[in-house]
């Protein structure tokens, strides 16, 4: 049997930089986990701009189709802010994810203990905080049609509709309840039925999949703007949600926040089966190419180590590696090992990206 696949796709900025240490885990899991995985590289936004006139080649493109998963670092950056939107490195991204259909973005907001103090909740709300959120991507009021800005009894009108059909709600809610079934088996499923058509349609929808084929798994459903409210309120209520484009950017951007620094965020965009039954999936972390301090050494690589912790769970079938992977970063953090981004202003000297990635080594080592 041929080993797992993995494209690369480092991007702008930090990207680089932080991908240096995820190759050095990568390395580690083959050398003493005898994990193989069939690593290739290749250039996205920015970079691939600079060299192909693109974000995106032809070719990168046909490979991330062919993989079993897609690890990306980040786009974008100054340089090319003034480009033509339809070249822009963002569009890189977004043509990843619109032919790769990856419908299904899963944001975890974990918080590991030795940052709760990062958070802007009180510590004893937010510590051992461990939320799934599915968003779906590819569909709703970022998508839908008519849109567009058009004149109207003699002013402007801005159109976006939000539109789901059974279908892409079907296969959303699916993921959903499997991830919460690989969770604590409860699902909050979240939309305004109170005012939408489209949320009364996603609530038939969800509730009748969970009841034929998901009864294990405790369902119940939020109306969005209580949804935010709660996130904030007592955030440990929740296990596993799922909602539209929408309202999904929204409330994953409020949780994942209530767990301190952008530079611990991992994602997974996650799409239809393949023919070995693996999802198409593409793993990021959700922070950017951070112009700011990019080429300095100081960029924390954890959020992209820890995507990759996913693709070992979601693309691999190696939930024990990840949780080793996982656990790996959690102890760097309890030793009190930081990167500028986790420190309070004045603290002691900040680990390099090239420390952090070697203390993750270093307890994967102390882990076997
Ligand atoms: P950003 O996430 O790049 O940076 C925001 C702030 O967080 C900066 O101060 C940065 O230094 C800090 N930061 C981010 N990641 C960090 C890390 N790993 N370690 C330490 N600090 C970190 O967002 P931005 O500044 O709004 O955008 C910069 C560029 O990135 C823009 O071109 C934007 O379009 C692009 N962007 C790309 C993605 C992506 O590739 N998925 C996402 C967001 C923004």
């Amino acid at each position: 049997m041929s080993n797992p696949s993995l494209l690369i796709l480092a991007g702008d900025g930090i990207g680089p930089e932080v991908m240096v240490e995820v190759r050095k885990i990568i390395d580690w899991f083959d050398a003493k986990r005898d994990l193989k995985i069939d690593v290739t590289e290749d250039l996205v936004g920015g970079a691939a701009y600079d060299k192909h006139g693109t974000p995106l080649h032809d070719d990168t493109m046909a490979k991330a189709q062919e993989v079993d998963a897609v690890l990306l670092g980040a786009v974008g950056g100054p340089a090319y802010d003034d480009l033509d939107f339809s070249i822009k490195p963002e569009r890189g991204l977004l043509r990843l994810r619109k032919e790769m259909d990856l419908f299904a973005n899963l944001r975890p907001a974990q918080c590991f203990d030795a940052l709760a103090d990062f958070s802007s909740l009180k510590k004893e709300l937010v510590a051992g905080l461990d939320i799934m959120i599915v968003r779906e991507l590819t569909s709703g009021s970022y998508f839908g049609e008519p849109r567009g800005i058009f004149k109207e009894n003699g002013e402007r009108v801005g159109i976006n509709t939000q539109r789901y059909t059974e279908s892409e709600i079907d296969r959303v809610a699916r993921s959903a309840f499997e991830l919460a079934r690989k969770r604590d088996n409860r699902l909050c499923s979240v939309e305004k039925a109170n005012v939408m058509e489209s949320g009364i349609l996603w609530r038939e929808v969800v509730t009748k999949i969970g009841a034929e084929d998901y009864p294990d798994v405790e369902l119940s459903h939020m109306y969005a703007d209580n949804c935010a409210m709660q996130l904030v309120r007592n955030p440990k209520q929740f296990d596993t949600i799922v909602t539209d484009n929408l309202f999904g950017d929204i409330l994953s951007d409020c949780a994942a926040m209530l767990t301190g620094s952008l530079g611990m965020l991992p994602s997974a965009s996650l799409g239809v089966p393949m023919e070995n039954g693996k999802p198409k999936a593409m793993y990021e972390p959700v922070h950017g190419s951070a112009p700011d301090i990019a080429g300095q050494g100081k960029a924390n690589p954890c959020a992209t180590i820890l995507s990759f912790a996913m693709a070992l769970r979601y693309s691999y079938d190696q939930g024990a590696e990840a949780d080793r992977l996982e656990a790996a970063v959690e102890k760097v953090l309890a030793d009190g090992v930081r990167t500028a981004d986790l420190m309070q202003a004045g603290a002691a000297k900040p680990a390099s990206t090239s420390e952090m990635g070697n203390a993750v080594i270093k307890a994967l080592d102390e882990s076997l």
